[in-house]
Order: C-alpha cells, then structure tokens, then sequence
C-alpha cells in the first residue's frame, strides 16, 4: 500500500488513462476523488472502485469552469478533510493542419488543457498550502511535451506549455512542501487515441494500420502501445515519492519513442 491515508484527485477519470490512474492508487489505499465532465462515466469509475473495495467519489467538473472546479475541489476537502495528490489528466485531440485549424478549435484544446491544468492547480494548491503536510500535482503531459507530430499543433503547444506549469508549481510550491511532475506518455490505446487512428488515416491519405505502424509506433523501440498499467505505475511512484528530490521534472513513459 504505497498510498494509504492520501486523498487523491484526478481528472477526466471517468475513462482512459485517468481511469486507470483512479483505480490504481484506490488499490494502493488513496481514497480517490474521480472528477469527470461526464456524470455518468465519473459515478461509473467511482462506484468501480467501491465495489472492489476501495474509497471514492465522484465529481462532476469540466476543468475550464472557474466555478465548477472551485466547487469540485472544494467538494473533495469537505469528504476527507484533506487533498494530497492531484492529477490533472482532462485532455482532448484535434486533428487538423495548421493552416486549416479553426480558431475555436485552438482554443478548445488549449483551454481543457492549460486552463483546465492551472484552474485545478490553483484550487488544490490552496488546501496543500494550508495543511502542514504539502502534495503533489500531477500533469498528463505526453511526448508531445518534448517533441511534435503534423495535424496536432493545439494539443502539441498545449502538453509542451504544461512543462513550463509544472516547473513554475515546483519553484513555487517547494517552500510548502509542494512537488510538481509531468509524465509524458507514447500512445496508449484509449477512446481519445482510438478516434484519431481513422481521422490521421484521412488526412494522410494512408491506411488505418499504416498510422499505427508508420506513425504511432515507428520510433518506439519494440513497436508497442504504450499501456494503462505502465502510466498507472508512474503515477503512483511520483505520488508515493517521500521527498523533494523528484520535483519539476518530465518522465518520459514511451517504449523509447522519445529518449531525453
Ligand atoms: P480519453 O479521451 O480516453 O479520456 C479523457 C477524459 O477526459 C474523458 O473522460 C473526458 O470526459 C474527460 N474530459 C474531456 N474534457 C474535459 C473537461 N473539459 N473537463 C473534465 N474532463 C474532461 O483520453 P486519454 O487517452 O485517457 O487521455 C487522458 C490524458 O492523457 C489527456 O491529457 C491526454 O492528452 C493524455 N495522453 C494520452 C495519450 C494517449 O495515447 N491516449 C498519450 C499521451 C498523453
């Protein structure tokens, strides 16, 4: 039990990767707030976890929502009297050449993001600031943090700008006893990754299995998805970290995809 008596948020944990981040640490012993746009999906991932025997609940928070996030998070210290891990994970994709890319489009990805990543910090920094205890803030970033790929340019400037957040919480959270870190994952096989494989197909003008082989997995070392169980375990180690040491870093979690 790497995570008893931690009170952990997560968001867009009703599904994919921040699902799994949820079940994982509720495993590890954290009582684990799943924050989701989706009612439905965050009671689903909540009432997952309960069943198995662990401590959750769910929130509804749409991450670009000043409000709704001061609520939810809110929400989360008035349960358990205690925030300790927060991992802003909500993301989106949108596949389109730059030249091309509808200025809404921009800033939709942009701000479930960025504003959704410094919306959820400011929130969770307030209860970590308070208690004697400090936390831990976790970014989703992705290998798109360090390096792009064509059709991608919101989501790629977007994870490369959560680096600069997360080194800013880590200088300024360190004097509360605050660390920052970002993992950056390859592809995983998620609703969001799944989606893309036709659309980048249609826009490049080649197969389904040509994306995934020529695009998704060529410069991995082993041709393989990067997995739920894989991030899952990353994020549990950094939130389980014991000390400063570990802090305004990016790990890089991609079958070599991307080596620093
Ligand atoms: P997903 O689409 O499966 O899940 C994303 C979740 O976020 C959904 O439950 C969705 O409802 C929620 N969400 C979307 N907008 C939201 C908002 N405004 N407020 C609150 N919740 C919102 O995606 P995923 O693949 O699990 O991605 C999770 C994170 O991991 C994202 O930040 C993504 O960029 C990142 N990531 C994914 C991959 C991958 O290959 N799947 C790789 C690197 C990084």
């Amino acid at each position: 039990m790497r995570m008893e008596n931690q009170v952990a948020l997560i968001t867009g944990a009703g599904r994919g990767i921040g699902r799994a981040i949820a079940q994982g640490y509720a495993e590890e012993g954290a009582c684990v707030a799943v924050a989701d746009l989706s009612t439905e999906t965050a009671q689903e991932a909540s009432q997952a976890i309960l069943a198995a025997g662990g401590e959750a609940m769910a929130v509804t928070m749409d991450v670009t929502d000043e409000h709704a996030v001061n609520a939810g998070v809110a929400s989360v210290y008035e349960r358990w009297g205690r925030l300790d891990v927060l991992v802003a994970n909500a993301g989106i994709q949108h596949i389109d050449p730059i030249d091309k890319l509808d200025f809404a489009d921009w800033r939709k990805v942009v701000s479930v993001h960025l504003d959704g990543a410094f919306l959820t910090t400011r929130a969770a920094l307030k209860y970590m600031y308070a208690s004697d205890r400090g936390g831990t803030v976790i970014y989703m970033g992705s290998v798109h943090s360090k390096e792009a790929s064509p059709l991608k340019a919101p989501y790629v400037a977007a994870k490369h700008a959560l680096a600069g957040l997360c080194r800013s919480v880590a200088k300024e959270g360190a004097a509360h006893g605050v660390r920052s870190n970002l993992i950056c994952p390859g592809f995983v096989r998620t609703p969001l990754v799944e989606k893309q494989i036709p659309e980048q197909a249609r826009e490049l003008g080649i197969s389904e299995d040509e994306v995934i082989r020529n695009v998704m997995l060529k410069q991995t070392v082993d041709q393989t998805f990067t997995t739920l169980e894989d991030v899952t375990e990353l994020a549990i180690h950094l939130a389980a970290f014991p000390s400063n040491a570990l802090t305004g870093q990016s790990v890089v979690v991609s079958h070599g995809w991307h080596m620093q």
